[in-house]
């Protein structure tokens, strides 16, 4: 029987397995209940894979003898337990592209820092001339680019969406960054199943891998059991970050901030794991380069720094952001709040923050509780009176720092756009 692959979700993944399944001999169908973006359509045209969009015809699903599900569809829908029930497996892009490759895979997985710590290790990698792909979350899928520009090592980002859809992918090595409260939502509010899903990237390591992880995260100290012991642990606390900034630089400022220290850390680790000298890895550190909208300062002008920290979508991300300002901060939050408990930041928004711009179309969150707790504070809803705010309250010697500690569609696409945007008008009012 030939071997049949249906995918859910002509995006990204799901059109990269589906090329790779074409190319594998796979009988292959991408389904979309949505529309699928031209490029895709023209990939998949290209390849000569059947596609639907707009909706899905759900007759034929059930003759597919797999399913892969783009990790933006729920598992709880009805027709997704189906396919459990009649047998039918149902993976993750990750899973069956891992299934094509024998390269040595370094997955990277965690609530905040996952694309830094991806980008540090391919930068790094890349420095030293070896073979190396950047892929996942943060760049191209894994399985389009084990079918079309195959690596000798992969750098791979996973979110715990795409961890859900693991089976038997064993990464050679494993980071897990921190486990804090994010996507609640989409695991029934349950932050203990939320935790697990993000052990499952050392579910299937055993012996000669290695598992690096947060040594000072209680949620990941709490599931150690769940790692098999021949497994070589390293774990990653406050002291051994601080004996790496004493063997190392940080004087890269894509490095500044105490949880970029921790990222590194876990990097170098698996760096020195993987043979690379200090000096080489050094090298990598001085030459890393991050993707923007993670504290991002792009302007200092009129004596005030500003800083683009739009993808800080949690309230954890913004603990780092304000741990890292070394000047009082006029701090820029809100959007789509996702149940934001802002009580651990409470010491450093008394400490650092002078003024606080809330920024969406519902703030009360935010107004109910920071009121009262910092000398200045506004509602606004666009970015002209935002600026507005900042043009009376920002003086010489302050940040300006936008770190929204939520999501942004309320007002913009996504965090991209919001922190281009916010950007764009600061540059057009601050610079000459
Ligand atoms: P992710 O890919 O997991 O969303 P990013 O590297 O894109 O992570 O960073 C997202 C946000 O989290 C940024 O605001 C960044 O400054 C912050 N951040 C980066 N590393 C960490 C960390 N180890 N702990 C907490 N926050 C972090």
């Amino acid at each position: 029987m030939k071997k049949s692959l249906l995918v859910l979700g002509g995006g990204e993944s799901g059109t990269g397995a589906a090329l790779l399944a074409k190319k594998e001999g796979y009988q292959v169908l991408v389904s979309d209940h949505g529309p699928i973006a031209e490029k895709y359509k023209t990939m998949l045209q290209e390849a000569n894979v059947p596609y639907e969009e707009n909706g899905h015809s759900f007759e034929t699903f059930f003759e597919f003898s797999e399913v892969v599900k783009s990790p933006g569809i729920p598992d709880q829908l009805e027709f997704i337990q189906a396919f459990g029930q009649q047998g039918i497996p149902v993976i993750s892009e990750i899973e069956f592209a891992a299934r094509f490759t024998d390269a040595f895979i370094i997955a990277i997985t965690g609530s905040n820092g996952k694309t830094t710590t991806t980008n540090l290790v391919y930068q790094i990698l890349k420095h030293t001339g070896k073979d190396v792909a950047l892929v996942g979350n943060v760049g191209q899928s894994f399985a389009w680019t084990v079918a079309f520009e195959p690596a000798q090592i992969y750098a791979l980002e996973l979110s715990s969406f795409q961890l859900d859809g693991i089976k038997q992918f064993r990464p050679n090595i494993s980071i897990l960054l921190n486990i804090s409260p994010d996507h609640l939502d989409r695991y029934a509010y349950d932050f203990d199943a939320y935790a697990d899903s993000k052990l499952q990237i050392t579910m299937n390591q055993t012996k000669g891998d290695v598992f690096i992880y947060n040594g000072d995260d209680t949620k990941t100290l709490e599931r150690l059991n769940q790692v098999d012991p021949l497994v070589e642990h390293i774990a990653v606390n406050r002291a051994l970050v601080e004996q790496m900034g004493q063997s190392f630089e940080w004087t890269n400022r894509a490095l500044s901030g105490r949880h970029n220290q921790f990222n590194a850390s876990c990097v170098i680790q698996a760096m020195l794991t993987l043979g690379l000298s200090p000096a080489a890895i050094q090298q990598g550190l001085d030459a890393f380069v991050n993707d923007p909208h993670r504290l991002e300062l792009f302007l200092e002008s009129q004596g005030i720094e500003f800083v683009n920290d739009s993808k800080a979508t949690n309230v954890d991300a913004v603990f780092f952001a304000l741990d890292a300002a070394e000047k009082p901060v006029i701090w820029i939050v809100g959007g789509v709040d996702k149940g934001n408990d802002y009580k651990t930041i409470d010491a450093l928004v008394q400490d650092k923050v002078e003024a606080i711009i809330a920024l969406g179309t519902d703030n009360s969150a935010i107004m109910n509780y920071f009121e009262n707790k910092v000398p200045l504070i506004a509602s606004t809803d666009s970015l002209e009176s935002m600026l507005e705010k900042i043009q009376t309250w920002a003086k010489p010697g302050m940040q300006v720092l936008l770190s929204p500690a939520c999501a942004s569609f309320d007002l913009f696409r996504n965090y991209m756009h919001r922190g281009e945007a916010f950007k764009e008008i600061i540059l057009k009012n601050y610079t000459k």
